[in-house]
């Protein structure tokens, strides 16, 4: 064993004795709370249902609804406790205001656990006592989460109020340690970079710090004066770099330059945490002041790891317990070892963590009196007297504010202190061995390449985990967070501005054909900028379109479809490498923000993969029962010629999918995309066409929808019409498909989507803190031109009042613009015509309802709506009927539920809904009766994912077909089964092969 390990487990076990020495419960309160955590700890059924009560109880105010949210969390647990807790239940029921009362005390009790204080006043008690056992404090105000400005600047004013107060209380208070004093001034408080901006964007990390900026120096500056320590606490990893770039610009200001008392969070949990701390020390050197780090593992392990697999993004933690162990005492050593510029602060309460920063600072020299250990108020008292007693400074974490807001930071530490990989657990409640505790995490790190140490990061920090066989895995959206993919756009976007105003001709079998007129495409955001001058097809380049689709029908469709597959994942491919390009490109032709935009290709790319993969699900003809003496397979014939006409608000994606379903299904196809995304459609000829897709196969048909596209939809040969777009077209659409012409060989197929009225049900105990960011998202992302876009709030009067004012203040501070900056988030519509529209719309609404919301400050230039938002609407008026495909939001009263869900079933439409609740019972109810094609409980109402949320929905908004769901390519196919007798004079073979390909249509000659 090593000197280190041996005087680290010395050390371990010194600070095990002095804890056992005044043996007290593990958490300050006992009772309630150590009876619910160690149920949690058994049942991790009862674990997630405690949790969620616990985050729904602080927005109940009446005791009835709390009672009634118990029975619905714990009505149907299945442990032991089954009985107690149902008699429990029924005993609330006869008193609920008692009951309702004691159970809110009850869990107050439990936040008070790890709440300090309720406002300043409050902590210094708990401050006071502190003292006088030798513990410093930081406070940390808790706060919902900061969705608006106007809340961001309260947060501000809260900081200052509360440094005040703090150094006002505490004039006269010591050292502890009365020893290198200066490095630790008494008033310390940690500050949370998210709650003074709400606009955070991991794509524009400048535009975060220029607003935070000059929030934080008043702050920064009154602290310096009052002789006060400001820290900056770490929170989730799409925040990591734009604090750590804040503290670095902030603190080598003129002003802050010299300041030693300013801090920031290291998380050991971090793979790229190393990295990040030499860049610290050296930018610490450099500004030539002292300043301070604390280390922590990291409080959102759980959560990074959820978000990166959605995204399919590596994961940014660790993902064995053991590697954040370890890197915390790399960590610990390249603090220690730098001493000379770096405070350090070692945030733990994991003793073998805290005994290696011990030793370590002794092996090195270092006075115990020059580092300190911090620790969460409410966790781990005996360890933090321990330290005490050994002489060592320690200072407590304090979270100071109301039950509401701290209920996330209190599930954080219910987490922590339940996690099975927790050290407080292992030692206070699964009694592990000291030995075990005390071990080398080095030794515990799985070295197995193929187990989790192993991050796997492509160049771009997307996954590349390999997923189940079974499912499918979607492309990774492009990660922000990092700076080489913020690069890459901006120089696409530069790249893309250079190729505007090219022509790019029809192509028709493989050829490129001019004709004498084109049609201009141009930048919504500057309207005299063309994107792009295409061909406009006439009805003689339709003719010849559907001639060449025709002719090729028949060697396409008699081709292998894994040939077929191969074509669409060869496209996948090509959009991957042209990425950014296009992704620049929908920025300047249709105005898509950053995410939004690359959202688009992503799909589009999923588009091309999830169909490939489906096809060859049903490629093969598959026995369709076993039955002796006779086979029977059934398997997929292609329509014929595909008609493809698509909208420009997802202008790849859309017309990739609705292309790719037609062609791997054994379709020929004429494209038609939107006029105002006509070069982007041009983009996905080309992408074919490297792709090598033969000629005829695809067409690309640019030209008026009143020309050509009716000309084609009545054509006797188009087969089959796949539409996205508006109520209007796509019925003409369906009814001009239902006449046979003379010469039609099929009965056409028409797969239509159409638009949607959606709304989002804001229910009384929704946390508003998802549900305001999401509406705001669905409502104005993309300038409210999806069609799953939320038009129609509906909100419970209970909570009505409360969620108005935080809707109307996070429109306000929304950051409306040019796309090509990555803060905006909302650009222009898409087109003249369009915006004339919606302002009309506009006008409606102010004779209907009452404008309570308009943003005045939008660009004079360019085709910008400012956002809006009526509220006081009746369900029966124009906004809240009629389909405005803009920034327009109309809300709703609603008494209940009832109401609620009554009103939003009552438009023509049916596509997308949305629902905030924390009740079970009511998400059971919406999940049964909202009437759409797509139900999200708890989240935005748009960004359906290909294979995960099968899109599309019915009444007038489509005909119930959905895109990237495991049913959409039957659309682009006929069935046909083939059953032969194989008996032959009784006999007949026991086995029939589940799959026969010998006659897949058309006969192979
Ligand atoms: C004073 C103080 C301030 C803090 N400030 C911040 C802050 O600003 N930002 C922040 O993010 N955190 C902060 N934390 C850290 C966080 O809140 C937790 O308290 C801390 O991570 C718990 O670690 P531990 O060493 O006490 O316990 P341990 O039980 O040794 O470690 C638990 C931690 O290990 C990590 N972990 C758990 N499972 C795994 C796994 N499978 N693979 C890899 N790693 C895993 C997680 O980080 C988890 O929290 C702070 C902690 C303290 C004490």
């Amino acid at each position: 064993m090593g000197e280190l390990q041996a005087e680290v487990e010395r050390r371990g076990e010194r600070i095990f004795e002095l804890v056992d020495e005044h043996p007290e419960p593990l958490f300050s309160k006992a009772g309630f709370y150590q009876g619910m955590m160690a149920l949690s700890m058994r049942d991790e059924h009862f674990k997630v249902q405690l949790f969620r009560f616990v985050d729904v109880l602080a927005s109940l105010h009446r005791g009835t609804d709390i009672v009634q949210h118990l029975d619905e969390y714990f009505a149907d647990m299945r442990n032991g406790y089954r009985p107690l807790i149902r008699t429990g239940v029924l005993l609330a029921k006869i008193v609920p205001w008692i009951s309702g009362q004691a159970l809110r005390w009850n869990v107050s009790g439990m936040a008070r656990q790890f709440i300090a204080g309720k406002n300043p006043e409050d902590v210094m008690k708990t401050l006071r006592k502190r003292r006088a056992q030798g513990i410093g404090f930081t406070v940390d105000l808790l706060g919902e989460a900061v969705v608006s400005e106007k809340e961001a600047a309260e947060y501000a004013t809260r900081c200052l109020d509360l440094l005040e107060h703090l150094c006002r209380e505490t004039r006269g208070w010591t050292d502890p340690l009365g020893k290198n004093a200066e490095l630790f001034p008494v008033v310390n408080l940690s500050v949370k970079i998210s709650a003074l901006y709400s606009q955070m964007n991991p794509a524009a990390p400048t535009d975060a710090i220029a607003h935070l900026a000059p929030k934080l120096r008043p702050i920064l500056r009154r602290a310096r004066e009052l002789g006060a320590f400001v820290n900056f606490d770490m929170e989730s990893f799409a925040h990591k770099n734009p604090t750590l770039e804040l503290f670095k610009t902030l603190f080598i200001e003129s002003e802050f330059r010299d300041w030693p008392h300013v801090g920031i969070v290291s998380q050991a949990y971090l793979g790229d945490a190393e990295e990040d701390l030499w860049d610290l020390i050296d930018w610490g050197r450099k500004r030539g002041t002292r300043f301070a780090v604390r280390l922590v593992k990291g409080a959102y392990w759980d959560y990074e790891k959820i978000k990166s697999r959605q995204n399919g993004w590596a994961c940014p933690v660790f993902l064995q317990k053991p590697e954040s162990d370890l890197n915390f005492e790399l960590l610990t050593r390249m603090l220690l070892e730098n001493e000379s510029i770096v405070t350090a602060a070692f945030g733990s309460h994991n003793v073998r963590s805290i005994a290696h920063a011990q030793a370590l600072a002794d092996q090195l020299g270092i006075d115990r009196s020059r580092f300190e250990f911090q620790l969460l108020y409410g966790m781990a008292g005996p360890v933090k007297r321990a330290l005490v007693e050994m002489g060592y400074r320690v200072r407590e974490y304090c979270p100071v504010g109301e039950l509401l807001p701290g209920m996330s930071y209190l599930v954080r530490r219910l987490l922590e202190n339940t996690s099975n990989e927790g050290f407080l657990r292992a030692k206070f409640s699964d009694n592990v061995s000291e030995a075990q505790l005390l071990r080398d995490p080095a030794e515990l790190v799985d070295q197995n390449p193929n187990g989790a140490r192993h991050i796997d990061v492509s160049g771009d920090g997307a996954s590349l985990d390999t997923p189940p066989g079974d499912t499918y895995e979607n492309a990774p959206l492009v990660n922000f967070v990092y700076e080489q993919n913020q690069e890459r756009m901006r120089a696409a976007i530069e790249h893309v501005r250079t190729q505007l105003g090219q022509k790019y001709p029809i192509v028709i079998n493989g050829e490129k054909i001019w004709t004498d007129k084109t049609i201009a495409s141009i930048n919504p955001t500057d309207p005299e900028h063309v994107v792009g001058h295409v061909a406009e097809a006439g009805i003689p380049e339709a003719e010849r379109a559907v001639k060449a689709a025709r002719d090729a029908f028949d060697k396409w469709s008699r081709t292998s479809f894994e040939t077929r597959c191969r074509l669409l994942e060869r496209a996948a491919d090509i959009m991957q490498r042209r990425r950014y390009e296009l992704s620049a490109l929908e920025v300047f032709e249709v105005g898509k923000a950053w995410a939004e935009a690359d959202g688009d290709i992503r799909e589009a790319m999923d588009f091309c993969l999830f169909y490939a993969q489906q096809m060859r699900l049903i490629g093969r003809p598959r026995l369709t029962q076993h039955v002796l003496g006779e086979e029977s397979y059934q398997h997929y014939w292609p329509r014929g010629v595909a008609l493809v006409i698509s909208p420009w608000n997802f202008p790849l994606a859309i017309l990739t999918g609705m292309t790719t379903a037609a062609l791997v299904a054994g379709n020929t196809v004429i494209i038609k995309p939107a006029e105002q995304s006509a070069v982007i459609g041009a983009m996905l000829m080309e992408i074919f066409e490297e792709a090598g897709v033969p000629r005829g196969v695809l067409n690309y048909m640019p030209g008026k929808g009143s020309v050509i596209g009716a000309h084609l939809v009545d054509h006797k040969d188009v087969d089959l019409i796949a539409f996205t777009g508006s109520r209007e077209v796509g019925l003409r659409i369906w009814e001009s498909a239902g006449k046979t012409r003379e010469g039609q060989r099929e009965l056409k197929r028409v797969i239509c989507e159409m638009g949607g009225k959606n709304a989002v049900i804001i229910d009384s105990d929704a946390d508003l803190d998802e549900a305001v960011v999401d509406t705001i998202y669905s409502a104005f992302g993309y300038q409210g031109q999806k069609c799953s876009a939320c038009s129609r709030l509906i909100v419970l009067e209970d909570i009505y009042p409360r969620a108005i004012e935080r809707l109307l203040n996070a429109a306000a501070s929304l950051h409306v613009g040019n796309p090509e900056d990555p803060s905006v988030t909302v650009g222009p519509v898409i087109d003249g015509a369009a915006h004339k529209r919606i302002l009309e719309y506009i006008d409606i609404g102010k004779q209907e309802a009452r404008l309570a919301f308009q943003r005045a400050d939008v660009p004079a230039k360019g085709f910008f709506i400012p956002p809006t938002i009526f509220t006081n609407v009746s369900p029966q008026t124009k906004i809240a009927c009629e389909e405005i495909f803009g920034p327009v939001l109309s809300v709703i009263k609603a008494r209940d539920l009832d109401e609620a869900i009554e009103i939003a079933n009552s438009t023509d439409y049916a596509l997308t809904a949305g629902f905030f609740s924390r009740s079970p019972a009511n998400i059971g109810r919406a999940k049964a009766e909202i009437c759409a094609g797509n139900v999200y409980i708890n989240r935005s109402c748009t960004g359906a994912v290909v294979g995960r949320h099968p899109f599309g929905g019915f009444k007038m908004s489509g005909g119930g077909t959905k895109a990237g769901g495991a049913d959409y390519l039957l659309q682009f196919v006929v069935p046909r089964v083939v059953t032969e007798n194989i008996t032959r004079h009784g006999f007949a073979p026991e086995t029939t092969p589940q799959y026969r390909d010998e006659f897949l249509w058309p006969p192979r000659r």
